[in-house]
This record gives structure tokens, sequence and C-alpha cells, in this order.
């Protein structure tokens, strides 16, 4: 279990003060993985170097499992290597002058986790196992592979027998193919070790596959925290929609006639739409109204006596597979669609199209809340 209270940590730099983590709570239960997602710059390193002990938060308190790590402004501050924590960094840091055996097992030859030396061999062959290296003991560095100096990290920070492990961005550096089946085998393996996993990543899909919950961030701060599903089907900010998966984001103003189940009428320059408006939202209120690509759906023709439905011009199509991306033009806007490939449509054709008001997320504008 990892508990992190009320956050901060501020860098001084010659231009001043960074406020890289600005009161970030969360907590991360046994054998789960909590994902820290947000783009570049945004806090997620140093929130990890915090739980590591490789960073001085400036406030808050860390507890990993029993254990408070971090509190009181810095008077309970245990040291990194007695924090029981095993870290994967972006950059492998492996020995490039060693073999596989001598990387793994160098952390074990001394310092503070020596152990006797008739149970290091012992130990790097469980780790090796663990990762799929089993027999690579003796390659020298320089041969492996991307894939396989990933799995040498991986199998470094597992030879500690960590409670807690601790994963910054470490699939990055591999090429799609094999990043997908890693993140599969990673989770796999905390799941089968029952370790408390945080991974960072700015790779949403990546997010999406591998975690129990993700926390979406932003500028130091968690924008929200909850599992993939939540995260993309109901995101609670037009941030979060914008950066977990494509969206379509229309401007729209409340027309009023807010019925009994919620739903009003807004206009917009798509059209006028029916959608499920926030509770306290006002008459002639700005919002944003957020809809997938794949919540799009093709219509034969135009019902009066059906809301949300339109006509748009395809302007573009691109065949993915089993998916065909199309951005249409509506009045002066663009929407993206994502429809079935076996759907016939064409450049420049004529379509109409609806968007179920159930999948339409209406979003308040900040400042106002
Ligand atoms: P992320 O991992 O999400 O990309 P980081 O945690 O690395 O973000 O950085 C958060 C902010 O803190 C950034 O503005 C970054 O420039 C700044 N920062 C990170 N490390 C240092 C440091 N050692 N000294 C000064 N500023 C830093
Ligand atoms: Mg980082």
């Amino acid at each position: 279990m990892i508990r992190v209270k009320n956050l901060h940590k501020t860098y001084s730099t010659e231009r001043g003060e960074v406020e890289a983590v600005r009161g970030v709570d969360f907590e991360v239960a046994k054998g789960e993985i909590f994902t820290l997602l947000g783009p570049s710059g945004c806090g997620k390193t140093t929130i990890l170097r915090c739980i590591a002990g490789l960073e001085r938060p400036d406030d808050g308190e860390l507890m990993i499992g029993e254990q408070v790590v971090f509190a009181d402004g810095g008077r309970t501050m245990v040291t990194a290597h007695t924090r029981g924590v095993g870290m994967v960094f972006q950059s492998y840091a492996i020995w490039p002058h060693m073999n596989v055996f001598q990387n793994i097992a160098l952390p074990l030859m001394r310092g503070s986790f020596k152990i006797p030396k008739s149970q290091v061999r012992t130990r790097v062959q469980d780790a090796l196992r663990l990762v799929q290296l089993e027999g690579l003991e003796d390659r020298p560095a320089p041969l492996l592979s991307g894939g396989q100096q990933q799995r040498v990290a991986l199998a470094r920070a597992l030879v500690y027998e960590p409670k807690v492990l601790l994963l910054d961005e470490p699939l990055s550096n591999l090429d799609a193919k094999l990043r997908a089946d890693m993140r599969f085998e990673i989770r796999e393996l905390v799941k089968r070790l029952t370790l408390t996993a945080v991974y960072v990543t700015h790779d949403q899909e990546e997010a999406l596959v591998l975690s129990d919950r993700i926390a979406v961030m932003r500028n130091g701060r968690l924008e929200q925290v909850g599992s993939p599903r939540e995260i993309y089907e109901r995101p609670s900010k037009d941030f979060v929609a914008g950066f977990v998966g494509e969206a379509n984001m229309v401007e729209a103003r409340v027309e009023g006639a807010v019925l009994e189940d919620g739903s009003g009428l807004v206009s917009s320059p798509v059209g006028t739409l029916t959608c499920v408006l926030p509770r306290h939202v006002g008459k002639e209120e700005t919002v944003t109204l957020m809809f997938r690509p794949d919540n799009l759906v093709l219509c034969k023709g135009l019902h009066d006596d059906r809301p949300n439905l339109f006509p748009g011009r395809i302007v573009r199509v691109a065949y993915i597979g089993n998916r065909l991306k199309c951005e249409i033009q509506v009045g002066s806007s663009i929407l993206r669609g994502e429809f079935p490939s076996s759907s016939e449509i064409r450049e420049g054709e004529e379509i109409n199209f609806e968007i179920p008001s159930n999948r339409i997320r209406v979003f308040v504008h900040q400042g106002r809340h």
C-alpha cells in the first residue's frame, strides 16, 4: 500500500521557483497498478521520485506499507534504500561493460542490500525468470536488444524483492509491437507478485490498457482519478476528455427547457441539440459539449421527430483497418467521426448522422463552479 497526502514539491532554479507538485493526494492498494498520466512537465516523475526517496518534498505525508517514510516537513524522512522500493526508469541505466548477471547482481554484492554470495546466483536467476530472460546471464550488455535491456532493468528492480514497484515511462524507447506486449507482461507480473505499482506515462493508450486506476495530471495536480472506463467515458473536465481519447468539443449555449429528466436544449455551430445538462446550469450559459468520434451514428435520412440528427459533408476519410475515421463538415464546424469500415462513405459525400443525446457530456466553463 502507498499513501500520498497533500504532497508539495517546489524546485528552485535560476529563473525562479517551479511548483512541480501542488497538493497531491492518492492511495494505491496492494496488488494495484496506479498510473499517473499527463503531458510532459506536469509533475509525474517528481511524484515518483518523492515516493522513492530520491527527492525531498516540501510538505505532505508519504506512507509505504505501514511505514511513514516522509512527514512533518522532513523531520521524518526514511532514506531511499530502506523504503523497499524497486524503480525502473525510461533510460535503463544498464552498465555497458558488464554482462546481464553482473548488472543485476551488482546491488546484491555491496551496500545495504548485500546478501551472502552463495545466494546471489539464485536470486538473479529468479529475477531473470520473472522477466523471461533465463539463460542470458552471460550475455554482454551491449549485445542486448532494446526489449531485453528493458527486461534487465525490470529484473534489477525486482531482485530486491520489493513490495512496491515504481515505473517511469519504462516502455517509451521500445517499438510499437514490443511496447504493446510489454504492457501485458508488466501488468501480469505486478498481479502475480502482488506488488503495489505506480506507473508513469504520457501515453493514454498505455494507461488505459495497463492500469487499474488512472490519475490524469495537469500542472502539478490530479485532475481526475478513476478506472480507465470512468476516465474515458465520464471525464470530469474538458482537459481530461481531450487528453484521453479523441474528442469532439463544441461550444454551446443553453436555450433552457430543462426537463424533469435533466435534459435541455442547447444551440451550437453544429445545430440545436438535446443533451443532459448538469444541475444548476442556467439559461444562456455557455457550456462545452464533448462526444467521441465513435459516438456518431450514420443515419439514412433526417426525421423531424428525432433530435440530434444533422446533415454533413465528408471532408476526409481514412481507412484504419476495422474502422473508418472521417472528418465531417457541419456548417462551419468540422467534427471527427468513426464508423465501421463496412460503411460506404466517400470524400465529398453528403451524409446524415446522429449524436445520441445520452453520449454527450456537458462541461460547465471553469471558474464558475
Ligand atoms: P513529468 O515527469 O510529468 O514530465 P517532472 O516531474 O519531470 O514532469 O517535472 C515537473 C516540473 O518540474 C517541470 O516544470 C520541470 O521542468 C521541473 N523540474 C523537474 N525536475 C527539476 C529539477 N531537478 N530542477 C528544477 N526543475 C525541475
Ligand atoms: Mg517524467
